[in-house]
């Protein structure tokens, strides 16, 4: 860090698909909050947009009212863009297209066409975090305009995410970190495992009960309940599995859970982006046991902090758990601490913005 930075003033506009602390937004709600501190710390000056609703306890918040968008992973690929009356997103970016003389850079963390759209028209630059793999034509089209326009301006959190993009253009590769300090580490689990995310069908929760029915472990499930009848259609499937459905809880109750645990288990269908609910497990002392797919095949290190199963294959994760002795819990907390600490998620983003701005 030189002592030469220029302080940045920084304006993130928030996902238009839900208030910030609903989980509606899934990882990008804790990315956001992440980021923002770690720019915070560092000297620099931020405020947050987002929908009316959020909650945000220790950085300023600007609170934009209007109808939230619907997420882009319960659309085909080919959907027109669409908004409703009344838009969030687009009250959001009229917020920013008012206030953008106040500040250097604004910060995109939606996953929708608008702002894309919209970065030629600002006079101040746009950087854009891309919080999910290539799901939509339209989005892909527009992303890939953009990183031809304005290089250097879209992130993504891996590399394979950044592959389903396949952008001719640079673009940086930001992984993810967390606030360490704010996960207990647990030397000792109790018999039992973790399931974390949103409950919804890209996530596969069906492959994790299905471990929990075959080895009689318990698992344990925390996340928003975003797809009632996929839900339902589980509890149907596995009458006798010993699984136990938690809720949606805060970070802090999220890891007094979690650090109990044996594993974690990550069993998504799609190319998760990144996975922020691994590198909260390894900050616990808790190994993840993941679909060698998208960004956990990236956090984790087989064999050392957790195991990478061949995806869609449940004797494979049913194999894995079997050898988690093998795993130095120790070894998970250290990995967090190094390379997915808010120091470090702070670097890599405070290069990033410094790039777009050519300081
Ligand atoms: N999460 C939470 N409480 C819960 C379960 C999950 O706050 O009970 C958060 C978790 O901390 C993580 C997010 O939900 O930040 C899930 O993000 P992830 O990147 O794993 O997946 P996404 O939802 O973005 O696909």
């Amino acid at each position: 860090m030189s002592a030469a930075r220029k302080s940045m003033k920084l304006l993130f506009v928030s996902t238009p698909v839900g208030p910030l602390g609903s989980g509606l937004g899934g990882g990008v709600e804790l990315t956001l909050h992440n980021i923002a501190q770690a720019m915070v710390r560092r000297g620099h000056q931020l405020q947050i947009v987002a929908p009316s609703g959020s909650i945000e306890d220790s950085l300023p918040l600007v609170q934009i009212p209007g109808n939230l968008q619907i997420t882009a992973q319960s659309q085909e690929r080919t959907a027109s863009v669409t908004m409703p009356e009344n838009s969030v997103l687009a009250n959001m970016w009229d917020y920013a297209r008012q206030v953008q003389g106040e500040f250097d850079l604004i910060v995109n963390f939606a996953y929708d066409w608008l702002p894309f759209y919209l970065t030629p028209f600002f006079q101040r630059p746009i950087a854009h975090l891309v919080s999910m793999g290539s799901l939509s034509d339209a989005l892909d089209q527009i992303i890939r305009q953009v990183a031809k326009q304005f290089p250097r301006t879209i992130g993504f959190h891996s590399l394979e995410q950044a592959a389903t993009l396949a952008l001719d253009q640079q673009f940086f590769c930001l992984s993810n970190g967390i606030d360490v300090s704010l996960y207990e580490f647990c030397a000792q689990p109790k018999q039992q495992l973790a399931w974390v995310g949103r409950i919804s069908p890209e996530k596969g929760l069906e492959d994790a009960v299905a471990v929990a029915e075959k080895t009689n472990i318990p698992l344990k499930i925390m996340g928003k309940l975003q797809d009632e009848s996929y839900w339902q259609q589980i509890c149907q499937d596995y009458p006798n599995a010993p699984f136990e459905y938690l809720g949606f809880l805060s970070t802090s109750q999220m890891q007094q859970v979690m650090r109990e645990c044996r594993a974690l288990l990550m069993t998504h269908r799609w190319v998760e982006a990144f996975g922020n609910v691994a590198i909260e497990a390894l900050a616990c002392g808790v190994p993840v046991i993941s679909y060698r797919r998208g960004g956990p095949a990236e956090i984790v290190k087989d064999g050392k902090t957790g195991f990478l199963v061949e995806p869609d294959n449940i004797a494979g994760l049913v194999h894995a758990i079997s050898h988690l002795d093998e795993i130095n819990r120790q070894t998970c907390r250290a990995s967090a601490e190094t390379e997915f600490s808010l120091e470090a998620l702070g670097d890599r983003f405070e290069r990033w913005f410094m790039q777009i701005l050519d300081c």
